[in-house]
């Protein structure tokens, strides 16, 4: 499809901005509808990016795109394990055990080959693909059109808009709709080893989340004896510190169980830090205009929903937008139902973070209760079923008024010392 047109004149279905899971999602599904698309993408693939670790969930709509076939090269990943600082006390959550039926295994995957195989997918699906184009204007003056200006000076158009820029959130930024979460101003410094311990069998590909008092960290196995490893923490914790390498080193010398994991390692990447400062966009959709991924709102790391919550964020929104193009009506009215689920699911999500920065919920976590299957739903939300199912949704609840009430009366061991408790307070 791409070079068939004369792009001076043309004005496509829909352009896409950013070429990360959800950008490619949109545009394969919206491309495989017939629809003319244009995704620009600043960067050159492949390209590093974090996030690595994906949820069950994400399978089918994996399945549906023709891509999980692909995916199988990748290490497989069932189940998430909580650890303690010192390694004593670990808790498994096997996505087997969800009360959710469905897929019970997901991936964990080189973000820069991932993201690869999905932008060649939208490609093939006949999205026409510009690399190393990066959008810098937009304007929204034209009744039945978008203006989209390019660096270098090219102009594209469009009647829909998706940004899916990312952080930069192109859209949200310009307009300030952007709400910064001041209780979640984190940073993450991060790198790649070889050689880590790891489990074999079923265990190899298991996320570990590590408790400790600044925050806590990744270990995410990849294939080829490659590992990821990240500390994520609260900004106010490095108390005027820097995230650098030497900090980095330092805080897995003083960890027991990082240092046991990686004492036959050694450091295959350069140590990188982001400040991930969590937000959520006023709107996620206006005329002619809708927000996906990390350009609508970014949560906080710890459950690894990003790219889920970008590739099933982009299903819906291609497909409110397929049947607004159907209709001629682009205006946000088109978009409600899309809005809705998104402010929903990020508010269950975000909701689920804020508890885990508090010490008693992480307890509760260590311990979870079978009783009304809780452990089964904290499993099932783990997997990615966010809000859609109300057997998770009412148990969730429930197991947040268990983790609240746990700070008052203690109704699960308590942490401190094997992860200084006090020292993630206030
Ligand atoms: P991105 O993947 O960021 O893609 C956006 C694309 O837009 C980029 O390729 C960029 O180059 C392009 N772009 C930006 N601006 C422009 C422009 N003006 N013109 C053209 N192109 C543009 N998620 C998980 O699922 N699992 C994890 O384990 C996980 N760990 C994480 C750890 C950390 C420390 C952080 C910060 C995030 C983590 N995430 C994780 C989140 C995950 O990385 C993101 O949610 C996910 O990448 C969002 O996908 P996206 O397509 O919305 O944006």
């Amino acid at each position: 499809m791409a070079g068939s047109y004369d792009t001076r004149t043309l004005v496509y279905d829909t352009a896409i901005i950013g070429g990360g899971p959800a950008g490619s999602t949109a545009a394969a599904r919206l491309a495989q509808r017939g629809h003319r698309v244009l995704l620009l993408e600043k960067e050159q693939f492949p390209r590093f990016h974090i996030g690595e670790s994906l949820l069950p969930c994400t399978m089918p709509l994996f399945e549906e795109l023709g891509v999980a076939a692909e995916l199988t090269r990748f290490l497989p990943k069932h189940a998430a394990e909580f650890v303690t600082a010192d390694g004593a006390l670990s808790r498994r959550y096997a996505f087997a055990d969800g009360i959710v039926p469905g897929p019970t295994s997901a991936y964990e995957v080189d973000r820069a080959e991932f993201d690869s195989v999905l932008l060649n997918n939208a490609a093939r699906s006949g999205a026409e693909v510009r690399q190393g184009v990066e959008v810098t204007k937009l304007s929204f003056d034209r009744a039945d059109r978008v203006e989209i200006d390019l660096r270098g000076g090219d102009q594209v158009a469009a009647r829909m808009v998706i940004d899916a820029s990312g952080q930069g959130s192109l859209i949200a930024s310009r307009r300030g709709l952007r709400e910064m979460d001041h209780g979640l101003k984190n940073f993450a410094v991060f790198s790649h080893f070889e050689g880590a311990r790891r489990a074999q069998g079923r265990r190899e590909g298991d996320i570990s989340v590590v408790l400790v008092p600044e925050g806590w960290w990744w270990v995410i196995p990849l294939r080829n004896d490659r590992t990821s490893v990240g500390l994520v923490g609260p900004a106010r914790k490095l108390a005027g510190r820097k995230p650098d390498a030497a900090y980095f080193e330092e805080r897995i010398a003083n960890t027991p169980y990082l240092r046991e994991r990686l004492a036959n390692a050694r450091r295959v990447a350069p140590v990188r830090t982001i400040s991930d400062y969590s937000y959520v966009s006023r709107s996620f959709a206006g005329d002619r205009w809708l927000l996906v991924g990390d350009a609508a709102a970014f949560i906080d790391p710890v459950f690894s929903t990003g790219v889920h919550l970008g590739t099933s964020g982009a299903f819906r929104a291609a497909d409110a937008v397929d049947r607004a193009l159907a209709r001629g009506d682009l205006g946000r009215g088109a978009f409600r139902e899309y809005e809705r689920w998104l402010r929903r699911t990020v508010g269950t999500y975000r909701d689920f973070v804020h508890g885990w920065y508090q010490p008693e919920f992480a307890e509760v976590m260590m311990h979870p209760s079978d009783r009304l299957e809780l452990r089964q739903a904290v499993t099932s939300l783990l997997a990615g079923h966010g809000t859609e199912q109300f057997g998770v949704a009412w148990r969730i609840f429930v197991f947040r008024a268990v983790t609240r009430a746990n700070k008052r009366w203690a109704l699960t061991p308590r942490l401190a010392g094997r992860r200084d408790s006090t020292a993630l307070e206030g």
